[in-house]
């Protein structure tokens, strides 16, 4: 086998190579530290692969560096903690707030899911043949006791002998960072960079994505590597068309919205079309403890956000209230929003209506023609979600079959990722950019990605498989 050289160590992703989720990249420096880039869950169609072991060994992880709070970038760090790891945990302070508010919620879910099969398990006399949840808010806990160091965007940390790390804001949610790591061993140095995922621009909520000078070797997301995102202002008139004829129908508005990011984007909208007078009277209820946790932190770190979001503090005093919006964390008080007849826009999770307060909310309310149904974000395949959008009109809710009356719409200009000309243009801002590998992004719409870096760029995109060592 060839021999190959490596400069300062090696890389392996034990998860998001050649899919999207799961990120979980291993770096092992040349007698040095032992450093995890994310550490994150999959889902959807990969789920399964949770449950195995990791591929290396937990105990000889010395840094966890966690780019942003989401499921698929922090989902399996409590798994990491109870099969061994004891190192420390670098990454912004809001990040780690924001994934406890993940973590707890997913704990709790799988919590719940594993007593109710246990129950029904027991009453066959099959309770051993029942699988423990990943994890529980235990473990949970047992994170927040590791030693941790906090750091800021764009100041410099050692963080281990010859290593330093810089985090970048990458304008994708709340404290999301782009990682430069700066690597000194004895055969040389080298700057790396982790794009953790980048976000759009001209985003209501987020700063632009922060470009970075230097690479000699980059990871890059590549989650849309395929294609452009519809023009935001088109979805944005579809958007309020949709808001405004069924509210002046005496309709209701139904939006499944993920708890973190989209749910506060959807609020700044509804606040600017407020502020124009062009929001019929209505009650927005946010239905969902997890977004109105996610939306305190949002406004408890402010400044992190985009001058919109801080304009809007600077005048009102807050940046996601105004007189129409109404929270509800009790389940009583979600309960009651089914006795008001009309003139309701309702915000709740899951985003994919897998479960959550949404399904309520579509037993109550899709039988009826006045009503509409508002998809903001990507629904995956199989979810009930997806299913509707591909003409499923017949649905069972809780043993009950509810026929769809409503109005269904899609809008799918909102998302918190670049899109393939975003991902370009960050990279052609780079001054010196060496070697591209692509993660966090399925095969095929990678190998589109890759062709358009060699067009564009007149640069070679490796794409990572699973676990393969790339020696760095
Ligand atoms: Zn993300």
């Amino acid at each position: 086998m060839k021999q190959r050289f490596a400069k300062t160590g090696i890389i392996r992703s034990f998860g998001a190579a050649e899919v999207v989720t799961g990120s979980c990249h291993l770096y092992q420096i040349d007698h040095g530290p032992t450093i995890l880039i994310d550490c994150g869950m999959f889902q959807g169609t990969v789920e399964e692969r949770n449950y195995e072991p990791f591929g290396f060994n937990p105990r000889h992880v010395d840094i966890l560096l966690v780019t942003h709070a989401h499921l698929d970038h922090v989902g399996r760090i409590p798994k990491l903690v109870r099969e061994g790891f004891r190192g420390r945990i670098i990454t912004l302070k809001s990040t780690m707030d924001l994934a406890e508010v993940v973590l707890l919620d997913s704990a709790k879910l799988m919590e719940e899911e594993y007593h109710t099969r246990f129950k029904k398990a027991q009453r066959r006399g099959a309770e051993a043949s029942v699988r423990k949840p990943l994890y529980t808010t235990d473990d949970v806990a047992a994170v927040y006791d590791l030693p941790m160091t906090f750091v800021r965007y764009n100041k410099p940390v050692e963080i281990a002998k010859g290593v330093v790390a810089t985090f970048r804001d990458a304008g994708h949610i709340l404290d999301s960072a782009t990682i430069e790591l700066d690597v000194t061993t004895k055969e040389g140095s080298e700057k790396l960079v982790f794009s953790g995922d980048l976000g759009n621009h001209n985003d209501m909520v987020m700063p632009d994505p922060v470009t970075v000078k230097e690479a000699d070797i980059l990871y890059i997301e590549s989650t849309y590597g395929d294609r452009d995102h519809k023009g935001i202002e088109e979805s944005v008139a579809e958007f309020k068309d949709v808001i405004i004829n069924t509210l002046l129908n005496r309709g209701n508005v139904l939006i499944p919205s993920f708890a973190i990011e989209r749910t506060q984007e959807i609020l700044c909208l509804l606040k600017q079309m407020y502020d124009s007078k062009e929001l019929p009277e209505c009650q927005i209820f946010i239905d969902s403890p997890m977004a109105i946790r996610a939306t305190r932190l949002y406004d408890a770190y402010h400044e992190e956000l985009s001058e919109e979001c801080n304009e809007y503090l600077k005048r009102d005093g807050t940046i996601f209230d105004f007189p129409y919006v109404r929270y509800t964390p009790d389940v009583e008080d979600s309960k009651k929003i089914n006795d008001i007849d009309s003139g309701c826009i309702i915000i709740a999770g899951s985003g994919m209506c897998t479960g959550g307060r949404i399904l309520h909310h579509f037993k109550h309310r899709l039988w009826n023609e006045r009503n509409a149904l508002l998809f903001v974000g990507y629904q995956a395949e199989g979810t009930l979600g997806r299913r509707i959008i591909n003409g499923e009109r017949h649905i069972r809710i809780y043993h009950e079959e509810i026929l769809i009356r409503a109005s269904i719409h899609t809008i799918n200009g909102f998302s918190a990722h670049a899109d393939q000309s975003g991902l370009i243009e960050w990279m052609k801002s780079f001054d010196r950019l060496g070697k591209i590998f692509l993660i966090h992004g399925e095969y095929d719409k990678q190998k589109v990605l890759r062709k358009v870096i060699g067009e564009k760029m007149g640069k070679r995109a490796h794409i990572v498989a699973p676990e393969e060592k790339i020696y760095v």
